[in-house]
């Protein structure tokens, strides 16, 4: 199971990764990331993975969590 994981204090807000992935991300109006869900979907993975490499600041990242959750 691919998890998001992201470094709030690396965040600035940028929303590039919104735009890779809107299912995924949201950035409000403040600049703070709201993650829309944690755990990847199996169809969202691609996207994901473009997400994570868009970040300018290199805030998030993808975890395999294996099955256990
Ligand atoms: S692209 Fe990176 S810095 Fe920008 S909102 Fe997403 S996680 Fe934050």
């Amino acid at each position: 199971m691919l998890k998001i994981e992201l470094d709030r204090d690396r965040c600035e807000g940028y929303g590039l990764c919104e735009d890779s992935a809107p299912e995924l991300f949201a950035v409000d109006d403040e600049g703070v990331l709201e993650l829309l869900q944690e755990t990847v979907p199996t169809d969202l993975r691609e996207k994901a993975k473009r997400a994570v490499e868009a970040c300018p600041v290199a805030a998030l990242g993808l975890a395999d969590r294996g099955d256990r959750d």
